[in-house]
């Protein structure tokens, strides 16, 4: 039997508002990341298992693709960043492909925390990737100037009233030749993907939306998205990779904006009744299958009762009766006030040295007052917002109010977003009262 825990703290009394322990002011009523619409279409009822606004259950180990994807990404971001830093470091407005290896070569390894916890096959495919890759790194750089990585953005009201859509770039770059954007979007796979499913991607068609309105924003032009798909081979290398271009003209996102909003509008509908979508082959794939195989038809009101309700036979009573004891047992968050007491105050420096490392890290600032020590300690060191602008010319509280959350971009830049963007995104959330600045 699979084990279920919750943990998406947070988000499960979000509807009865009682015992919300961040107390966060959420921008829109019902939140929607890409993927959470994807399950939704394939299975209502696999959404409402799964979704922050309903039950926010998620199987307890994260699966073997999740951890090589995320070892991957975190080791791209590392030499793409370090290698755009020593790029400007030297003032190469237009470096060669011999700049770049050359550079890269004084990049050290990345020693990346949690490797240990990759199985034998992905560490194998890890360290090729890790090793192999660069060349591509450089080549890329002959071409782009990095602006971000890991840029969170959400679209609020959009594509209905009281719904946002919010997700994460892997990159975003700008072409030294045309100066246009481009998000990059690394992908770890077991196979490359047919152009069908790339055609129809909805998490490519949202990021096409928001980099019409990045580019907007920033007064420049959108080039479109370069999906980059790496999979296991047997080439010299170890591994694959394939390219793709994507973008889309105002048709194609008009019609994808209509088929985003009729199933958005379904989604929050008061007639969803979350059925299970009944379909042989999605069920025997589905990390969900024991609940459903527990409730059927029927609807669990609360997740408590779900992971309350998984049993297992420890042993036998003298008489033959089985002692029967919960597999888990629900745990609600700690109270806040607990929480508190049991934090350890994490010092100013050793929380510059984890942002470094690139560790995602988001710190929370209930209030301005807050955000303001903040963003004046950070700019005092050189830190500046994403456009340039030194930290002490504004919050940007106002966007976010209590639920205000910064954090660190490469080459000393800084972002902000709600906190529900970090929390969804498992960034770890530092509350700015756990830091200690007196050092
Ligand atoms: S087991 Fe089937 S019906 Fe149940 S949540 Fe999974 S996909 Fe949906």
């Amino acid at each position: 039997m699979s084990k279920y825990a919750t943990v998406v703290y947070g988000y499960r009394d979000r509807k009865g508002g009682k015992k919300m322990p961040l107390d966060f002011k959420a921008p829109c009523k019902h939140t929607f990341s890409a993927n959470e619409i994807r399950t939704a279409s394939e299975c209502a009822r696999k959404r409402y298992y799964a979704s922050r606004d309903c039950l926010a259950i998620r199987a307890n180990k994260p699966s073997r693709a999740l951890l090589l994807g995320g070892a991957i990404h975190t080791c791209l971001q590392y030499y793409y960043t370090e290698l755009d830093k020593k790029i400007k470091e030297v003032g190469l407005a237009k470096p060669s492909l011999e700049d770049c290896q050359d550079l890269l070569d004084t990049i050290p390894q990345l020693a990346l925390e949690g490797y240990d916890l990759l199985d034998k096959d992905s560490q194998k495919i890890y360290d090729l990737v890790s090793e192999m890759y660069k060349e591509q790194v450089a080549v890329d750089l002959v071409s782009y100037e990095v602006i971000s990585c890991e840029l969170a953005f959400h679209m609020d009201d959009w594509p209905i009233a009281d719904c946002m859509y919010h997700g994460f770039v892997d990159m975003v770059v700008k072409g030294r030749e045309d100066g246009k954007i481009y998000f990059f979007e690394h992908k770890t796979c077991a196979n490359f993907r047919p152009e069908i499913y790339d055609r129809f991607d909805i998490q490519l068609h949202i990021y096409a939306e928001y980099g019409k309105r990045y580019c907007n924003a920033e007064g420049c032009n959108f080039g479109g998205m370069i999906l980059n798909q790496i999979k296991k081979a047997k080439t010299e290398r170890g591994y694959g990779t394939k390219r793709d271009l994507i973008s889309y003209n105002d048709k194609e996102l008009e019609g994808f904006y209509i088929w985003l909003k009729q199933k958005t509008e379904a989604v929050i509908s008061p007639d969803n009744h979350h059925s299970p979508c009944n379909n042989y082959m999605t069920c025997k794939m589905c990390e969900y299958a024991p609940i459903c195989l527990k409730y059927g038809y029927e609807v669990p009101q609360t997740t408590e009762e779900i992971i309350n309700s998984f049993n297992e036979v420890v042993g036998q009573e003298a008489d033959g009766t089985e002692i029967i004891q919960p597999v888990y047992k629900y745990d609600p968050r700690p109270d806040e006030e607990e929480e508190t007491k049991m934090a350890t105050k994490l010092s100013f420096s050793e929380l510059l040295k984890r942002a470094q490392k690139f560790e995602k890290i988001a710190i929370h600032t209930p209030t301005e007052e807050q955000a303001k020590t903040l963003l004046t300690e950070l700019d005092e060191i050189g830190y500046r917002w994403a456009n340039g602008e030194k930290l002490t010319t504004k919050t940007r509280y106002k966007v976010e109010n209590e639920s205000t959350c910064y954090n660190f971009e490469p080459n000393k830049k800084i972002m902000y977003s709600p906190l529900v963007y970090y929390q969804e995104n498992n960034y770890t959330i530092i509350e700015f009262s756990d830091i200690d600045f007196k050092e």
